[in-house]
């Protein structure tokens, strides 16, 4: 059944809401900022709030359900998070506001930058870009800058190992940089040789996964830092899978010059409906003078009467702004809700459980699907999503018919080196009673396409949205819900 929407509940005259009488004298509106006719849907508080109820009650999400979307670390958002980021001191404040009455903000934010330096081996952090993708912008730009200002141009090649996520070539490429892929070996590591046949003085650097997007750690990273960094070139660390690291390795003690963390991810903020994200870029002193326009700094030390006094510096040789502000606040409050909550030794015990999580799967799954790199995984693994002896079923009909179970699907088709890749991310935040049960399931359903292939073809079977166009979903996406021959008039 699909949904009416609120222009089709709209009844003229119909009032939900009523502004307060003035207290500031009114002014007309500058010409052309009024218009005659705003077509807005008129209805009542309750229709407003009954209608998007019910819609929130189609939707899926990680409080209803098992959401094992790989790469995307969809661990449990603690509700505490949401108390601190809905704080007043924190909601309500203004980035205009004049550094002293924000103290306690520049406080958080100057704290969560230490954290980040510390929890990842690095000597700064700036907190503005506003999710992984514009973190790898950022690093590459700084890369670049880096590189110019070292007298060497030509540094324009980016190593890209074919397992990457796609964000890591469009970033890259964005910036001017030439994409180089760089294929796996057959045990999903970097291929050593041919890296040290794409190293020479036009290599800018190397952009890392690791673990990578196979759930693989390479088991040659040190080799691979060492190679590019002989060449000359810098090492860029997509920390996304950093649940799998937390407490066990710092990134930056192997070498690694920068690094992007997705707050979203592994520091536990929603994400998945449109954001906002955030993604922390740390840097080793060589890129530290290169940071974005401005980073949070104690301008005036302490002493045992007075706080230290929290301000900005400028780095000298700064790439820029990348956005208004400062990055997305609410997201910092709530990462460090979470890392204040577990502290050092519970960040190391997410990473141990998330992996151990992962392992767990991986064994009781690999009898019944193909594991096409079979080792010890990390926080994830990917698994075959058909059969050789089954033709016509796919990735995409075991995802859906998943569905049918109150699961998530995991990540379908990526990484692209995998044959209808199927990446599977328990996180740590699972119960035993759960992985069981989805291990059930998955096992059911590799039944299922044995001996009633068309049940995982039609499926889903019990969801508000039965199977979607993808493709017409993507190419005619419609987002408005005002009547379209409205608007071209
Ligand atoms: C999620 C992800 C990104 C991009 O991060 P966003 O925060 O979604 O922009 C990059 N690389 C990997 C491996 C990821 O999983």
């Amino acid at each position: 059944m699909t949904e009416p929407t609120v222009y089709e509940l709209s009844s003229p005259g119909r009032v939900g809401f009523k502004f307060p009488e003035p207290d500031v004298e009114e002014v007309a509106l500058p010409i052309g900022f009024e218009r005659e006719d705003l077509p807005l849907p008129e209805m009542s508080e309750l229709e407003v709030v009954r209608h998007f109820t019910r819609l929130s009650q189609k939707n899926y999400a990680i409080d209803l359900g098992f959401y094992p979307l790989g790469s995307c670390t969809m661990k449990y958002n603690p509700k505490i998070n949401e108390v601190a980021a809905r704080l007043p001191g924190f909601a309500y404040t203004h980035p205009l506001q004049p550094e002293e009455s924000v103290q306690g903000n520049l406080y958080l934010m100057y704290t969560l930058q230490e954290w980040l330096k510390e929890i990842g081996g690095f000597a700064g952090v700036t907190l503005m870009p506003a999710a992984g993708a514009q973190g790898e912008f950022t690093g590459a730009l700084m890369i670049r800058k880096y590189h110019l200002d070292h007298g060497q141009p030509q540094r324009k090649r980016i190593l890209i190992p074919d397992s990457a996520h796609g964000t890591n070539p469009a970033t890259s490429a964005m910036i001017g940089l030439e994409v180089v892929p760089l294929p796996s070996d057959e045990r999903g590591n970097i291929d050593l040789e041919a890296l040290k046949l794409l190293v020479d003085d036009r290599l800018a650097g190397l952009m890392l996964t690791n673990p990578n997007t196979l759930g693989l750690f390479d088991e040659n990273v040190q080799e691979v830092i060492r190679v590019v960094h002989e060449a000359g070139g810098l090492v860029y660390g997509d920390g996304a899978n950093m649940n799998a690291l937390l407490g066990v390795l710092r990134p930056g003690d192997i070498g690694i010059d920068v690094l992007h963390y997705n707050l979203h991810k592994t520091f536990s903020t929603p994400h998945g409906g449109g954001g906002p994200g955030s993604g922390p870029v740390a840097v080793n002193e060589k890129l530290l003078p290169y940071l974005p326009d401005c980073v949070v700094t104690i301008v005036e030390p302490g002493d045992d009467e007075n706080p230290p006094l929290f301000g900005f510096y400028h780095p000298e040789k700064s790439i820029g702004r990348l956005k208004s502000f400062y990055g997305h606040f609410g997201v910092m409050v709530r990462a460090y809700a979470y890392i204040a909550m577990h502290s050092g030794a519970g960040l190391r015990d997410i990473a141990e459980k998330a992996v151990l999580n992962a392992n767990y799967l991986m064994h009781k799954l690999k009898e019944t699907y193909t594991l096409p790199y079979d080792r010890t995984c990390m926080h994830e693994f990917v698994l075959e999503g058909f059969w050789k002896d089954i033709p016509d079923v796919h990735a995409f009909d075991i995802a859906k018919r998943l569905m049918d179970f109150d699961f998530h699907p995991p990540t379908n088709y990526f990484p692209l080196i995998v044959k209808e890749a199927l990446m599977i991310e328990p996180t740590e935040t699972e119960t035993l009673e759960t992985l069981d049960r989805f291990v059930d399931v998955m096992i059911q359903i590799a039944e299922e396409a044995r001996t009633n292939p068309q049940l995982l073809h039609d499926a889903p079977h019990n969801t508000p949205v039965r199977r979607a166009d993808e493709l017409k979903a993507a190419k005619e996406l419609v987002v408005c819900c005002y009547p379209l021959e409205e608007l071209q008039k």
